[in-house]
Parts: structure tokens; C-alpha cells; sequence
């Protein structure tokens, strides 16, 4: 079964496990299948080690949807959350660093608790939280996402309260794609009406050659239109499943 059909019933965390193990593990075109983690006492961390040399590079070319888009989920989850430090959080002084490939790759500070020193993975909240840093020597700023469990989120709010992110619901903006293709379609199909009309019409040979000029610039410029709108919705699709999956 496609990663696609699997992603309309699996929760965020085995959607996850699935594109690690399906398509980051797993170069493209690679058949080697991967040692799943199949004795209790070994952890997904094993697992991961043991495969890490098969990780994705940029030089992969992403060949299906599914891997398009577990490169894309991939590459988002490094500069998506952070991990803190919340042991001097009463001095008001919390240290964030962002997540290392091991962490990402196990879900540490998305699906486990994002404190460095709590494992906790029930319950977990998002928080908004600015996280400033430096990269060759360039003072940045990104707005991140922590992922704490209850008593975390406490600890980091202890001084002020920051904003929290929650499940944004994409009903809305389906019905608005909705409407905008059929009113699209009316369009079109109203540009299909004038052109009969035009051709069954008794016009001076003239003003015909004109007329359908007109008109095939108009069929062009919906038939581009819509070309575009199609790409822009696979584009969409993928980003609203990231939205939905990168709480
Ligand atoms: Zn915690």
C-alpha cells in the first residue's frame, strides 16, 4: 500500500516510522530491505545506527510522490523543533539547540518530549518559542517549535507565557480549492459556449479569423491558468500534510 492511502489512518508517529524506514533509510532504487526492529531489546536508536549509512544525500533524486515528500518531511524536521534545556528555567534562562540527525530521526523533541533530560512522550504540547542562534558567525532568529510534555510546558512558561500551537483544521481551505476549480471549470466551459457561438454564427470571413484568434488566446490563457492551479495543488497537498504531521 502507498505511503499516500497509509497516511489517511496512521497517526503522526507511524507515519513518521514509515518514512524513515521506507524512504529515508532507504536511498532510492536501493532493494535492500532494512532490519526492522524485530527483538525487544533493541530500540528504534539501534535500528537507526545500524542503517544510518543508507541515509538520503542531496544528491538523491526523489522519484515518486512518496519519496518527494519523505525528502521534503525529512529536511523540514531539522529547522522544524528544537531541543531545550529547561534546567535553569526559575533564572529564566532556557538553552535551545537545534535537533541532531539521531533525534530527528527517532522523533526526540517531536514525539518524546523535546527537554533534553525528560522522556516523556504522553501528551505532549507545542509552544512557539524564538529561538536565536548563529550560523557562520550570523546572528539568526527562527521561530521553532518545542514539543513538551505537561510538566515541561510548566517549566518553560514560568516566566512568560508562550503561544501555543495547535492542530489547524484544513476543511476550510478544501472547500475554498473546491470553489475555485468549479469556478474555474464554469469558466472554461463558458469560453466553450461564446466559441460555438462564434463558429455556428454567419460572420465576414474577416472578423471570424479575429474572433477565433481572440478566443484560442482566451482557451491558452484558461488552459494555463488551470496547469497552474493543478501544480500548485500537488505542491499544497504535501504541504498540508506537512501542517498536519509537524504539529
Ligand atoms: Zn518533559
Amino acid at each position: 500500500m502507498s505511503l499516500r492511502s497509509q497516511m489517511r489512518y496512521l497517526n503522526p508517529y507511524e507515519i513518521h516510522k514509515v518514512i524513515v524506514n521506507d524512504y529515508i533509510l532507504k536511498k532510492p532504487g536501493d532493494t535492500r530491505s532494512l532490519k526492522r526492529d524485530c527483538s525487544k531489546d533493541r530500540t528504534d536508536y539501534h535500528v537507526i545506527k545500524d542503517n544510518h549509512k543508507f541515509l538520503w544525500t542531496d544528491n538523491d533524486k526523489p522519484e515518486s510522490w512518496e519519496e518527494e515528500f519523505a525528502k521534503k518531511y525529512y529536511e523540514k524536521l531539522f529547522k522544524e523543533y528544537c531541543i531545550a534545556d529547561l534546567s535553569f528555567y526559575k533564572a529564566n534562562k532556557i538553552a535551545l539547540r537545534w535537533r541532531v540527525e539521531q533525534e530527528v530521526v527517532v522523533g526526540k523533541g517531536q514525539f518524546i518530549c523535546g527537554n533534553k533530560h525528560c522522556s516523556e512522550k504522553e501528551n505532549l504540547r507545542t509552544w512557539e518559542v524564538n529561538f536565536a542562534y548563529k550560523e557562520n558567525d550570523e546572528k539568526k532568529n527562527a521561530l521553532i517549535k518545542l514539543r513538551l510534555c505537561p510538566s515541561c510546558s510548566t517549566k518553560l512558561n514560568y516566566h512568560s507565557k508562550k503561544r501555543e500551537i495547535k492542530r489547524i483544521k484544513h476543511k476550510l481551505k478544501h472547500k475554498k480549492d473546491e470553489l475555485l476549480k468549479s469556478t474555474l471549470n464554469k469558466k472554461k466551459s463558458a469560453n466553450d459556449e461564446e466559441k460555438s457561438t462564434v463558429e455556428l454564427g454567419v460572420l465576414p470571413s474577416a472578423s471570424t479569423s479575429t474572433e477565433n484568434t481572440r478566443m484560442d488566446l482566451k482557451d491558452d490563457d484558461t488552459w494555463a491558468q488551470k496547469k497552474v492551479i493543478e501544480v500548485k495543488s500537488r505542491e499544497d497537498e504535501m504541504q498540508e500534510y506537512l501542517d498536519d504531521l509537524l504539529l
